[in-house]
């Protein structure tokens, strides 16, 4: 079952497969402040920019780091260092937000709901009518931690209609599920290159509403993540303020021509819709168990419980199918024994079906039983 090719697939919520011309687009040597260089860099802020349908009254700041760091920026360049926000969690991602807004000293309320449940737009609305002093809700799109697909239309339009700003973590969809600003109404979405995208990790980007931008200077607590200096300085020279990840940039700028070439967010998204549906119907039919329920599931991630037969070890189920090429994910729940496996990067269907086959032959030489039911950690 090993795959025809040197590097193994990654079956994770990113860095993730990409494909050979990606690849080979870091291959070379980039001025910073070079004109060909800073082409590439409007290019590619136009291109995430118009991926989230925004128009001219949205930017995008594209950040060196990984897609914490956008969150951290977003987070901190456009909470106001006075004022407060509700924080949605039902997942790591949620909680790592918590965590950022302790850390950078900003004004929270929680709410969270179990890691298997969407909160409620009734229940948020409640939430915002009682308590004025939240000026920003905080939200994640899909959070990986599952897999699960939160209502993010539903949510912007509680916000809208309450008169409160809205900042979403669209990591794990950006570029696969739909997002359009003229009905997701926010002042920001965070993503980064090396998930939905299928470039390499080392650069978050954040869409944000240029009047929100324009409103936020001196306002972020960091340096580096500041996106109201950085997007002036795109604005203004057309440079990072900060010497770039070049390489990166030309592969997030290859990853780009392939999403449009294959079709956009709809092709994008029905490729990992089938493949989602090939690995779940595969794995149910070998006996595993998927933590959500069809309805919730993005098809960005899958979440299976482990079996609780004693033969199941993570470790050596990891290592056995690391050894025929692909690499999936530990689990993250913090209520049962977890792994994951993701259906996003430069995978197809029958690659899926391969997925499933090789599982299924692990299975049998390692000699448990997937459909043991599983006691709770
Ligand atoms: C991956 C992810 C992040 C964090 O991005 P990193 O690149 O891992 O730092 C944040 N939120 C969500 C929903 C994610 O899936």
């Amino acid at each position: 079952m090993m795959p025809d090719r040197d590097d193994p697939y990654l079956l994770t919520p990113g860095p993730l497969t990409t494909s050979e011309a990606t690849k080979q687009a870091m291959v070379g040597d980039w001025g910073s402040r070079d004109g060909r260089f800073l082409a590439l860099t409007a290019r590619v802020r136009d291109r995430l920019t118009a991926l989230a349908c925004g128009g001219e009254d949205y930017a995008c700041v594209l950040l060196q780091g990984s897609g914490t760091f956008a969150v951290e920026a977003m987070l901190g360049s456009l909470v106001p260092a006075d004022g407060r926000c509700l924080i949605l969690v039902n997942g790591a991602y949620g909680r790592r937000m918590v965590r950022i807004c302790e850390i950078i000293g900003r004004a929270y309320a929680v709410h969270e709901t179990a890691e298997d449940t969407p909160p409620e737009p009734a229940r948020l609305d409640a939430l915002l009518a009682e308590d004025e002093t939240i000026g920003h809700v905080v939200a994640v799109h899909c959070e990986t931690t599952t897999g699960i697909l939160n209502p993010i239309e539903d949510i912007a339009a509680v916000c809208e209609a309450r008169g409160r700003s809205l900042l979403i973590d669209a990591m794990s969809s950006f570029g696969a599920l739909p997002f359009d600003l003229g009905r997701i109404p926010c002042e920001a979405v965070a993503a980064s290159a090396n998930k939905c995208l299928e470039g390499v990790p080392g650069i978050g980007f954040v869409v944000a509403r240029t009047e929100a931008l324009a409103a936020t200077r001196g306002n972020a607590p960091s340096l580096s993540l500041d996106l109201h200096d950085q997007w002036r300085g795109f604005e203004a020279t057309g440079e990072w303020r900060f010497p770039p990840p070049t390489q990166v940039l030309a592969a997030l700028g290859q990853a780009l021509d392939e999403h449009a070439a294959e079709g956009g967010v709809a092709a994008r998204g029905a490729r990992y819709s089938a493949n989602c549906r090939v690995l779940v119907e595969g794995m149910r039919g070998l006996g595993f168990e998927t933590f959500l329920a069809g309805a919730l599931q993005a098809p960005i991630i899958v979440t299976f419980r482990a079996p609780s037969d004693p033969r199941f070890e993570f470790a050596r189920f990891y290592n056995a199918l690391a050894e025929r090429g692909y690499l999936i994910y530990p689990g993250k729940l913090t209520q049962a024994a977890s792994f994951r496996i993701g259906c996003i990067g430069r995978i197809d269907e029958a690659g899926m079906r391969d997925v499933v086959a090789a599982v299924a032959e692990v299975t049998g030489e390692l000699g448990f039983d997937p459909a043991a039911k599983l006691s709770s950690t």
